[in-house]
């Protein structure tokens, strides 16, 4: 079976966590996207592939129609658009202004029914992040030292949690970082990403090998290998970028 797809998870898989792309493996990718298309998939924002991929991605412009970025789980689409020099977005799926309403609803009054509203907080408590509502409970500037004394053993936040939750039952609410709950759409993962790109790229699974560095059960890549695509699991990107030398020597033969 001939692959046209080789996709991957960001941080973990193609990048040490929160880094950039090393060059080496900038040089990798963009020897890959002569012969491949190349999908990075992640539940970050595309801020977060700006910082970490395109920042030290040195493929000439051309090569890049072949990268295929889905921020979000795929809830969001990014193409390199050559005639115009930039990222466009292809498609974002964003809540409706009703499901907004709900959502916000529902977050304040979980701080307001449990007690956990904060009299002085640090900047905007909820965020619209289109795909994504996001509840910091101190603020969104709220210093660390605060945020981290605030909920130390995850008590509150799964109290939290479990009442928007259950206010709220046709989306997917989880604790976030340390005191922030995210919402989104329900059976948003990784595998919705790939199943999209599947129906826009209009390939098989089987024309598909995934990278990730959390493929065990449980694991944000697991979804992935679960639906059936061929996934290799790596601990460090060094060992993706062996993997690749590997593939890409097999072709230049
Ligand atoms: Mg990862």
């Amino acid at each position: 079976m001939k692959r046209k797809i080789i996709a991957f998870d960001l941080d973990g898989t193609l990048a040490e966590s929160k880094s950039a792309l090393t060059d080496e493996m900038a040089e990798i990718l963009n020897e890959l996207l002569v012969h491949f298309q190349v999908c990075v998939i992640s539940g970050g924002k595309f801020e977060q592939f700006e910082k970490q991929l395109l920042s030290n991605l040195k493929a000439d412009p051309i090569k890049l129609e072949a990268l295929h970025l889905m921020p979000t789980c795929g809830t969001r689409y990014y193409r390199y658009e050559v005639l115009d020099s930039k990222w466009n977005k292809v498609y974002s799926e964003d809540f409706s202004e009703e499901d907004k309403k709900e959502i916000i609803e529902a977050l304040n009054d979980g701080l307001d029914e449990l007690d956990m509203r904060e009299a002085k907080p640090w900047g905007e408590l909820i965020e619209d992040r289109g795909s994504q509502v996001t509840l910091s409970t101190l603020g969104q500037e709220a210093p660390v030292a605060e945020k981290e004394a605030w909920d130390p053993d995850n008590e509150k936040k799964k109290k939290l949690r479990d009442y928007i939750s259950e206010k709220i039952p046709k989306f997917e609410v989880r604790t976030g970082g340390t005191t922030s709950i995210d919402v989104t759409k329900l059976g948003i993962d990784k595998a919705y990403g790939m199943e999209k790109l599947m129906e826009i790229l209009k390939v098989t699974k089987e024309e598909i090998l995934f990278f990730g560095d959390r493929l065990q059960e449980g694991g944000n890549d697991y979804p992935v290998k679960a639906m059936g695509i061929d996934a290799l699991e790596v601990s460090e990107w060094q060992h993706t970028a062996i993997a690749l030398r590997a593939i890409l020597a097999t072709i230049s033969n």
